[in-house]
């Protein structure tokens, strides 16, 4: 069993800290990552793939834990079954199993692709309707292992959900910030319906995020944000599954919609793990899509005010970012899961791009509508954030940046859960997959 550690992301830093700590950040302030001693042996592609005949066993049933030799910071003896459900936290094995990549010929059409060389993934389909199930499976395990009761999240509503199913689960309490009066409904009703604590906070996800990390320090609560690197562990996987689906041959692109660059510093991360062991020997490049009213991240790396922020071998030059953090404006879009200003792994993000030759770009509100309508008519529901991947996948076709003939993985990353977005998108006949009701009248 293989040793693990967390260790600060900075070059001229690299502080560590033991496994069993919440040095989510290093004492000068860095954003540490889970590192582990020894590379896992690429004979484990032929384990995970067996485990698919699970046998019962709920950690192969789970599409994350079926991968839990690679990140296995708990070191337990991953095939003991009892040691396992001894640490490891999961829904019944539902986390990560149904979000297989599909083709979906409609989409594929609408991005200008050739036909069966993309792939949407559909993260939608984890238990409690978004992919941040992948990850708070290992967040909360790790939450457990440090002897925390009490989890608290920021969310712009499918944290809050995942956070509440899962403490529920547990048996542990929940505390979810959220800014007052911006999250969708169907979202909000899944925290209370698994008895988490909401506090308001008056403002947007940014200042939720900011209110959330100093009550949780000051209050003795874990957080379950993707600043904490055991979420990233777990969001391996969704690159994982994709990965193992192609059979370990890399696709040319994988594409996110950007947020808080949680699943974007994942993938960069578990690129970066799968070249450095052998498993891969192409690595995919990354594009991240952020909505043209919250475009934080396209602003700075595509040089929109000044020089591009780079990673920079570390060196960040975050004189960028908080001049531009000091500018005025605040997020807005209507894609309410990416309306972020302040994507909090900023710094994880760009190592990411760097590392896979990333692009950034930007799609418009009603792009994404339309993307997300268009997924709808291959029998596949995601939300308005995700339709952010499809839209990004068009747009990144039309300027000649992605080929028609590459092979694309795009992650829809979560599902309906604003039903009357759909409702008014049909009843606009101006829209481009409009299918408006009929009226019989009195009949
Ligand atoms: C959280 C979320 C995002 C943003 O993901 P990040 O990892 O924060 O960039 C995108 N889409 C949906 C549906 C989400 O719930
Ligand atoms: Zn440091």
């Amino acid at each position: 069993m293989a040793g693990a550690r967390l260790k600060c992301i900075h070059p001229d830093c690299s502080l560590e800290y033991s496994v069993d700590s919440v040095a989510f950040r290093c004492e000068k302030g860095h954003p540490t990552d889970v590192i582990y001693d020894r590379a896992p042996s690429t004979g484990l592609k032929e384990t995970f793939y067996a485990r698919q005949n699970h046998r019962g066993n709920i950690f192969n049933v789970s599409g994350v834990w079926r991968f839990r030799d690679l990140f296995n910071f708990c070191q337990v003896d991953t095939e003991d079954i009892d040691a396992c459900a001894i640490r490891f936290v999961s829904l019944d094995g539902s986390e990560g199993r149904q979000t297989g990549p599909y083709h979906m010929k409609q989409a594929s059409e609408f991005a200008g692709m050739d036909e069966g060389c993309m792939w949407l993934q559909t993260e939608g389909y984890n238990p409690s309707g978004s992919f941040k199930d992948n990850g708070m499976a290992t967040a909360v395990t790790h939450a457990r292992m440090v002897g925390a009761k009490r989890i608290v999240c920021a969310s712009t509503g499918n944290t809050s959900a995942s956070a509440g199913m899962f403490a529920a689960n547990e048996g542990m309490d929940c505390d979810v910030y959220i800014p007052a009066g911006q999250i969708a409904p169907g979202k909000l009703s899944q925290a209370y319906q698994f008895g988490a604590q909401i506090v308001e906070v008056d403002g947007n996800f940014d200042d939720a995020l900011s209110q959330s990390l100093h009550d949780a320090q000051t209050g003795g609560g874990y957080t379950v944000n993707s600043v904490n690197p055991f979420r990233i562990e777990g969001q391996k996987t969704i690159p994982y599954r994709a990965l193992e689906y192609l059979e370990w041959e890399a696709p040319d692109w994988i594409v996110y919609p950007g947020g808080a660059l949680g699943n974007t510093s994942s993938c960069g991360k578990a690129l970066m793990e799968l070249y450095e062991w052998g498993w891969i020997k192409k690595v995919p490049r990354i594009a991240v899509i952020n909505a043209e009213g919250a475009s934080t991240l396209s602003d700075m790396y595509n040089g929109r005010y000044g020089a591009p922020l780079r990673w920079n071998g570390g060196r960040v030059d975050t004189g960028i970012i908080d001049e531009y953090y000091g500018r005025d404006g605040r997020p807005a879009t209507g894609a309410t899961a990416i309306q972020i200003g302040r994507p909090a792994n900023i710094l994880k993000g760009l190592r990411a791009l760097d590392f896979t030759g990333g692009v950034v770009a930007t799609v418009s509100d009603a792009e994404m509508l339309d993307a997300m309508s268009v997924v709808g008519l291959n029998g596949f529901d995601c939300e308005m954030a995700s339709g952010a991947a499809l839209a990004g996948i068009r747009k990144l076709v039309r300027d000649g940046t992605i080929m028609r003939d590459d092979r694309v993985v795009g992650i829809l990353t979560g599902r309906q859960k604003d039903p009357m977005l759909s409702v008014e998108y049909h009843n606009n006949p101006a829209n481009r997959f409009a299918h408006p009701p009929k009226n019989r009248g009195k009949g």
